[in-house]
Order: C-alpha cells, then sequence, then structure tokens
C-alpha cells in the first residue's frame, strides 16, 4: 500500500525501511509534520503515518478525508493529538503502537533521576573546564526514599520494578490499582493526595486527558514535600508550567526532570540554535541549574524504534488487507 509517513527524521526513516523490508509497502517519507496546511501533502495516498507533534485536529482530518485519506497510523502510543470523534465522524480509522519498549521509558526516567540527583550535568561540563572542585555537587541516597509513581501501567510499572531495586519505597496511584502487581513487587497503592504529601520523587506515567491535565499544578505543588524531585516522561501537559517556575524560583520544588514539554509543538524535535527561542516559559525553565530538560527522547532507543516500525507497518497491513485493526483507537 502507498503510505505518506510525516514528521520523521534519519533515525525513523532506517527503522521504518529496515521493517518494511516484510511488507513492501510503497513509503513516501516526508520530513514536514502533519497539520491542517500539509495534509493535502496525502493527496494520492488511502493511508497516512504520523506522530505525537503532528495536529490531527478536525481541520487536517478535514483535508485528508477531502483528499482520500482513510486510515492514520500513529507511530505513539499516546493520541492525545488527534480528535477521534472528528475523526469517526469522517470515517478515518485510527490505529496506535499501544506498546513498544516500556523500558525505554522507564530507563529514561531513571536517568534523569540520577542525573539530577548526583548533578552529573554539572560535573561533566565542570571537570572539561578542568575544574575539579565538588562544591554544589552534593547528592542524595536513592536508598530508603520514596517514590511516587502516577499510573502503573507499563511504563509505571518497569519503573516502579527499577526503583524497587534502588531500595526505594513506592507510593503508586492508579485509577486502576493492580493489587497483585503492588503484592509482588512490595509497592502501596495510596491516594493522589497522599502519594504528592509522601514522596521523595513524584514521576508522571499517565495519560494526557481531561482528568490528567494539570495534576500538577499550584494545589498540588502545596501538598508535597519541601524540595521534591518531579520527573515527567508522560506528556507536557500533565504539568502546569507556571506553577512549576514558581515552585522552582522558591525552592519547593527542588528538581525537576521534563522529557516533554506543554508546549513542545514546534520546538522539541527541532534545531532551533540560530533561531532562538520565542517560549518564556522554556526559555524561564532552561535557566535552573536543577531542571534538566530533554526533547521528547524517552521512546530513543534501537528497540523501541524497531518495534515502533514493526507495529505501525503490521498495522497498515491489516488495514490494507482489510482485517480487524489489532491497534485501533476510536471514541469510548
Ligand atoms: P498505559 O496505558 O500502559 O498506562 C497508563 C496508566 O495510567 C494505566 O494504568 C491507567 O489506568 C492509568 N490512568 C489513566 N488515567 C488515569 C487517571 N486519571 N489517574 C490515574 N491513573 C490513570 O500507558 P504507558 O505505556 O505506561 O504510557 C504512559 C504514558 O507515557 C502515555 O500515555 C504517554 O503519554 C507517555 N509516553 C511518553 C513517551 C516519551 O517518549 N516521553 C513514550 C511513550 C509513552
Amino acid at each position: 500500500m502507498k503510505v505518506v509517513v510525516f514528521d520523521t527524521h534519519r533515525y525513523d526513516r532506517l527503522a521504518m525501511t529496515t521493517a518494511n523490508v516484510d511488507f513492501g509497502h510503497e513509503l513516501h517519507f516526508l520530513e514536514v509534520r502533519l497539520n491542517a496546511s500539509t495534509a493535502s501533502l496525502a493527496t494520492g495516498y488511502q493511508a497516512v503515518c504520523s506522530f505525537v507533534n503532528d495536529h490531527i485536529d478536525r481541520s487536517t482530518l478535514e483535508v485528508l478525508s477531502q483528499v482520500g485519506v482513510k486510515f492514520i497510523a500513529l507511530r505513539s502510543a499516546g493520541f492525545n493529538h488527534v480528535d477521534l470523534k472528528a475523526a469517526r465522524e469522517l470515517g478515518i480509522s485510527i490505529a496506535r503502537v499501544p506498546e513498544y519498549s516500556p523500558h525505554a521509558v522507564a530507563e529514561h526516567a531513571i536517568a534523569m533521576i540520577l542525573m539530577l540527583n548526583r548533578k552529573l550535568h554539572r560535573a561533566y561540563n565542570r571537570v572539561r573546564e578542568l575544574n575539579f572542585s565538588l562544591d554544589g555537587l552534593v547528592g542524595f541516597d536513592l536508598f530508603n526514599k520514596t517514590v511516587g509513581i502516577v499510573g502503573t501501567g507499563r511504563i509505571g510499572r518497569v519503573m516502579a520494578q527499577i526503583m524497587r531495586g534502588f531500595g526505594c519505597k513506592i507510593l503508586a496511584y492508579d485509577i486502576e490499582p493492580d493489587q497483585q502487581f503492588a503484592k509482588m513487587v512490595g509497592i502501596e497503592y495510596v491516594s493522589l493526595n497522599k502519594l504528592f504529601a509522601g514522596s521523595d520523587i513524584v514521576s508522571l506515567h499517565v495519560p494526557l486527558k481531561p482528568d490528567t491535565k494539570h495534576i500538577i499544578n499550584d494545589s498540588s505543588i502545596e501538598t508535597m514535600k519541601k524540595g521534591v524531585m518531579v520527573i515527567n516522561t508522560g506528556r507536557g501537559g500533565l504539568i502546569d508550567t507556571k506553577s512549576l517556575v514558581s515552585a522552582l524560583k522558591r525552592g519547593k520544588i527542588g528538581y525537576a526532570g521534563l522529557d516533554v514539554y506543554e508546549e513542545e509543538e514546534g520546538i522539541f524535535f527541532e534545531d532551533l540554535s540560530e533561531l532562538g527561542l520565542q517560549d518564556d516559559a522554556l526559555a524561564r525553565l532552561l535557566t535552573f541549574p536543577n531542571v534538566l530538560i530533554t526533547s521528547h527522547q524517552a521512546f530513543l532507543t534501537h528497540e523501541a524504534l524497531s518495534n515502533i516500525a514493526k507495529t505501525t507497518l503490521a498495522n497498515l497491513e491489516e488495514f490494507a488487507k482489510g482485517r480487524r485493526l489489532t491497534n485501533e483507537v476510536s471514541v469510548q
């Protein structure tokens, strides 16, 4: 099947081309993101493939529908950027990659915890300038600390298991708690308030939905321990950026590790080194020595890219052959 693949980088094209040997789809790679003004590039294609920062709202879907697109294969697990209701009304089916490597994301979250705690970002730069002093680099033992895991799905569970390995106590919150898992791994499900109040580190692993938007806000931050570390590899909208900046300024939040950012679209995945930054909140966040920002790269391992490519191509195959879509997402 002929497929136009939006928002691709070298690593996506390599992974998809390699996996496509088993499928033989005709893939047309584009670098531009999918939105209402680029959607007409899908003219002549029944299927498009897109990524997390594409803008698949009603107006994009209307253009896709007008040019004959019937299927969108998301190369992501999250689908908060898609207007599912509009897609259904326009007769466009959507499939996603529900799981590609929960380890990739959890391990990145852990890398952020270690880097922030042991100040490796600062140590690295110092030593390269031949400054071998240790002042300002004091961290804390993870052993015996309490980690709050918000969302114990695929990624949250891997996170809980790894942090147990460090000897941490785990407080977990999920709308669907899995007591069997809790017993097996030795974690405790508590209310969100209790989790915030009792954790030295809070790590977010829930999807972005109306009930999770700004789950970290002024009032939830007030209930947290002073100096808490907040890690977000979920979605930017889980944190109210204004509240985060204000809490960092007064030391209420002691560390923030962000792989995602509310307004990341158009910034993350791009090289803006010659253009500068228009986003004042992100610019402010970058001034804190205790804030670590990565550009939505938690998924970026060879294993995850290969799994994303294989599942995406299998989703396209099911659509092409008129089979039931195993990984379909639709309005509840
Ligand atoms: P998952 O669906 O396996 O788990 C999500 C968990 O959140 C589930 O257990 C669910 O019950 C729980 N949940 C849903 N709504 C909730 C609520 N309102 N309150 C409490 N719990 C709630 O998803 P996953 O694979 O673990 O991924 C988690 C999130 O991580 C994804 O939604 C995605 O946004 C993000 N993600 C980020 C990256 C990255 O590169 N940074 C990569 C993959 C996924």
